[in-house]
C-alpha cells in the first residue's frame, strides 16, 4: 500500500518512500548511496562519488539557460536513527515505516529520517522533471552530516562547478535555506525535521552543527 497515495508532489513522496524503504542511518549510508546512483544512471543524470562518499548528480542546464550559473541543490544521506524506549527496530537493516496521521507524515515509535530525507526527494523529483526550465544544475549529497559533517569537510575545492547553492537541509516553512558558506560557517545551524506535513508543514527538531563547504568559496550571495 502506498501510504503516500494522494499526496502532492506526487514525485516528491516517490522518492521519499524509497528513502524510508533503505536503513540509511550515519555510517550506514552506503545502500541508499547505491540508490541514487543507479537511479541516476537510469535516468541519464550524470553521477559521481568522492573518496568519502559524497554524490554528485549533474544535469545540463535547459538550452535558454546554458549562460546562467549554476545552481547547486544540497541535501545529506544519512539520519539520525533514534527510537522508543523498548523498541527492537534496527536502524541499520529495518526500513523506516512512515504513516500520515492527521495531515502529518510520521514513523511510529522511531525517527522519520525528513532530516534530510525529504531534502534527497526534492532534488531528485526537480533532476527527473524535463519539464523544468534550469540552469546547469548539481545535487550535492554529502555523507555523514549528522556525526560531525565528515562529507562536508572531505568536500574537494573545485569539485562543485555552481555559484548558487540551495541548502535543502533546514526546518524553515515555506522557504529555503540561503547563505553563504562561509557565514553558514560561523552560524551554525539548526537540523530539519524529523516529521513533515503534507501541506508542507515542518516540526522543529532543533541540533548544532558546524557547517563547513570548503568546496563552494565562490557562491554567489543572494539577498536575504
Ligand atoms: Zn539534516
Amino acid at each position: 500500500m502506498d501510504v503516500f497515495a494522494g499526496l502532492s508532489p506526487e514525485p516528491v513522496w516517490r522518492h521519499f518512500a524509497q528513502v524510508c524503504a533503505i536503513p540509511h542511518p550515519s555510517h550506514h549510508e552506503d545502500a541508499l548511496r547505491q540508490h541514487v546512483k543507479a537511479w541516476a544512471g537510469t535516468r541519464g543524470i550524470g553521477v559521481a562519488e568522492d573518496k568519502a562518499g559524497n554524490l554528485l548528480l549533474t544535469k545540463p542546464a535547459s538550452p535558454s539557460r546554458s549562460d546562467r550559473p549554476g545552481v547547486i541543490l544540497q541535501a545529506h544521506l544519512d539520519m539520525v536513527g533514534e527510537a522508543v524506549a523498548g523498541s527492537s527496530h534496527d536502524f541499520t537493516r529495518d526500513p523506516i515505516r512512515p504513516q500520515v496521521d492527521q495531515g502529518w507524515v510520521l514513523a511510529p515509535g522511531t525517527t522519520l529520517g525528513a532530516d534530510n530525507g525529504i531534502g534527497i526527494a526534492l532534488a531528485l523529483a526537480a533532476l527527473e522533471d524535463d519539464t523544468l526550465v534550469h540552469p546547469p544544475l548539481e545535487v550535492l549529497l554529502t555523507t555523514d552530516e549528522e556525526c560531525g559533517m565528515g562529507g562536508a569537510r572531505a568536500l574537494a575545492p573545485g569539485w562543485l562547478r555552481g555559484r548558487v547553492l540551495l541548502n535543502l537541509d533546514t526546518e524553515a516553512v515555506g522557504g529555503v535555506l540561503c547563505r553563504l558558506c562561509r557565514r553558514l560557517r560561523r552560524r551554525g545551524q539548526r537540523r530539519a525535521s524529523h516529521r513533515t506535513g503534507p501541506g508542507g508543514k515542518l516540526a522543529a527538531e532543533r541540533g548544532s552543527g558546524r557547517p563547513a563547504s570548503p568546496a563552494c568559496p565562490s557562491l554567489t550571495p543572494l539577498s536575504e
